[in-house]
């Protein structure tokens, strides 16, 4: 008999993943195969084919991102904080190990450098092997792959980049510092006078405290910070944040014209209508 990762369960002649969200709910997908599944020092990595979402990337259990809609998230925390910053030529992404940020910020003729900085290779190896409709087989020369745990790599860093963009997993494993006061610091110190962060701030849904306390630090450090939404069916709650601040910029002015490039959900009008939150955001955010 085939032993599945604990995830994995096989029912009535059909593959299950299960991703356990929360004490009351979780969420399974029918598989039409398990393409790739090994473990690193840092998670199980498993690149499976779903009936509905196309392939799927699963951390530990935890499905990171999907072939049907990785291209909103990719393209919201990559695009927003590349069109406000008014000349970004060297950005640092933190995590993105399905290689889908880089690829977005790739698209800018004008950037000169992305480092990124990823703290599991087998991430990044399954991806560009399985996982096109995301990674793209991203080999552009201006990419450089640093494997070492983000918290590390800004710690001695300071003035460096125009633009850092923290596309980590949830704040459990790995990723759990990601979210702390100390590494925001870090990173207003790793980013020019002029610079921008965004981070992926969790769902508004079902993780308001992680999204709250992000905003608090980011308004606390950045002289403008502000959260905004798009909706990527694969999260739970489908509704999710992104958490920026800027050091000179303010997030509300827009540029007059934004470099064009291909892109599927990012445009324009999203840019401006992205800050614009419900009241119930409103309601629990410091930046609301
Ligand atoms: N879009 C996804 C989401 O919101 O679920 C996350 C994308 S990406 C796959 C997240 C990446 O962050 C993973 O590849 C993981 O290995 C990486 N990561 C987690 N902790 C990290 C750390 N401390 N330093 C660098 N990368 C980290």
């Amino acid at each position: 008999m085939t032993k599945y990762p604990e995830w994995i369960e096989e029912k009535d002649g059909s593959l299950w993943l299960t991703e356990y969200e929360r004490e009351n709910l979780k969420i399974s997908y029918r598989l039409k195969e398990i393409i790739f599944s090994e473990s690193s020092p840092f998670q199980h990595v498993m690149i499976v084919d779903t009936f509905d979402f196309g392939r799927a990337l699963v951390l530990d259990g935890i499905v990171q991102t999907t072939a049907l809609d990785g291209h909103i998230y990719n393209e919201m925390i990559t695009h927003v904080p590349l069109c406000l910053h008014p000349n970004p030529k060297k950005v640092l992404i933190i995590g993105g190990g399905d290689c889908g940020a880089a690829r977005e910020a790739a698209k800018y003729p004008h950037i000169e450098r992305i480092d990124m900085v990823e703290i599991d290779e087998l991430v990044v190896k399954a991806c560009k092997a399985h996982l096109p409709e995301i990674s793209g087989n991203l080999s552009d020369p201006r990419v450089h792959f640093i494997f070492d745990d983000g918290l590390r790599f800004v710690k001695d860093r300071r003035n460096e980049y125009d633009v850092v963009i923290v596309d980590s997993s949830d704040p459990i494993g790995p990723a759990e510092h990601l979210f702390e006061r100390g590494f925001y610091e870090d990173l207003h110190r790793v980013l020019k006078d002029d610079g921008i962060m965004v981070c992926q701030s969790q769902s508004p849904i079902f993780h308001q405290n992680v999204l709250r306390n992000t905003a608090s630090i980011l308004k606390e450090l950045f002289a403008f910070s502000k959260t905004y939404i798009a909706t990527v069916p694969t999260y739970p709650g489908g509704l999710w944040s992104f958490t920026a601040g800027s050091k000179t910029y303010p997030l509300d002015r827009f540029p007059d014209r934004i470099t064009p490039v291909e892109t599927k959900y990012f445009n324009e009008e999203i840019l401006k209508s992205c800050f614009s939150l419900p009241t119930f955001m409103k309601k629990f955010l410091p930046n609301g």
